[in-house]
């Protein structure tokens, strides 16, 4: 692992290939707005410059079945993050920045490499906003390529809507986060309130872009093709937070919306050393809020049990990022080489 000052040094050595890094110059890409320029090696909330950087990828086998499917999703994580959750469970890089830059030919290889018959069901872009122009580049040329699987817009929820329409443009599939219904929540755990505002905002466009996640397979024989499937995570001690959001989904969207709830949490360091969600769920928890998935109806959802297994918990440096991706495993996931 090299140093963040050797690579704020090397990030502005990076060919830049074809992509345009304007809209990185006085970055707007995301809520936050920082209006950093990330070219000359400024950072924003999210902590990146305008070196594209990505800190694993290879087929991945954690996902919901519909988009793992049986030859699993072709994931491709992005460094840094623009909600920064003090609790995320990718922590290594969303907030400590594991991973290494990738020149766009690097990157186009990358997917390539996951591609083709009998490989992975869709290319998996996991915190892809802080880097859209890198990603929009990346999906044209891939698509250029002959490639026909969906893409997959895998992300936090905190999007800024108005870009919402550029992703529809190239992706076929869309997996937001919905973590906050109450601001306050939101605002101790990511630093803004406007989190429950925003995502609805963007989930809408989402909706009305692709519909709900279609064709419907629970089983992951048939993977998924297009559409919007919401995702959330269950925090310890918040449990009238995710009722909120079941609620607020419900109200929104009808029982038709296509969910994932989440029982995986594990508190990471940060929760320790700030005293908060430092415990795991506990069945009563997890109880109530699957109830109330019943109770409201959902009818295509995933309802996560609670594990005692931590082989999809990542850890990014690690050469296998997924321990649960060792079986099956038809090949190894790869991790960049840190230089
Ligand atoms: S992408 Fe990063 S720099 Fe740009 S507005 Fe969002 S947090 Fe700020």
């Amino acid at each position: 692992m090299i140093s963040m000052e050797a690579e704020r040094t090397k990030s502005k050595q990076v060919p830049t290939d074809t992509v345009s890094l304007d809209r990185y110059r006085e970055c707007r890409l995301c809520p936050r707005r920082c209006g950093v320029d990330r070219v000359a090696g400024e950072r924003g909330v999210c902590g990146e410059s305008a070196a594209c950087r990505v800190a694993s990828y290879g087929p991945h086998f954690g996902e919901e079945p519909s988009f793992s499917g049986t030859r699993g999703s072709g994931t491709i994580f992005f460094s840094g993050c623009s909600s920064r959750c003090f609790f995320c469970q990718n922590y290594q890089i969303s907030i400590e920045h594991n991973g290494v830059e990738m020149a766009p030919h690097e990157l186009r290889a990358a997917a390539l490499s996951m591609t083709g018959p009998g490989r992975v069901h869709n290319l998996n872009f996991v915190t892809p906003d802080h880097f859209w122009p890198h990603i929009e580049w990346l999906c044209h040329r891939v698509r250029e390529a002959g490639v026909d699987i969906p893409f997959l817009f895998n992300s936090s929820g905190y999007q800024e809507p108005g870009l919402v329409g550029e992703y529809a443009g190239v992706m076929d599939m869309f997996m937001p986060d919905f973590k906050f219904a109450e601001p306050e929540l939101a605002r101790q755990c990511m630093g803004d309130p406007g989190y429950p505002r925003i995502a609805l905002e963007a989930l809408r466009r989402m909706v009305e872009a692709k519909g709900f996640l279609s064709p419907w397979d629970p089983t992951g024989a048939e993977p998924a093709r297009q559409g919007v499937l919401v995702r959330h995570l269950v925090l310890p001690g918040h449990v009238e937070n995710s009722l909120a959001v079941l609620d607020f989904l419900h109200a929104e969207f009808g029982a038709h919306l296509p969910i994932s709830v989440m029982s995986q949490f594990r508190p990471v360091p940060a929760c320790f050393e700030r005293g908060e969600l430092a415990q795991g769920l506990t069945p009563d928890e997890h109880r109530r809020v699957v109830d109330r998935v019943e109770e409201l109806g959902f009818r295509y959802a995933y309802v996560q049990h609670l594990r005692d297994t931590t082989d999809f918990m990542p850890d990014f440096r690690a050469r296998e990022v997924f321990r649960g991706n060792r079986s099956p495993a038809p090949e190894p996931r790869k991790t960049p080489d840190h230089t």
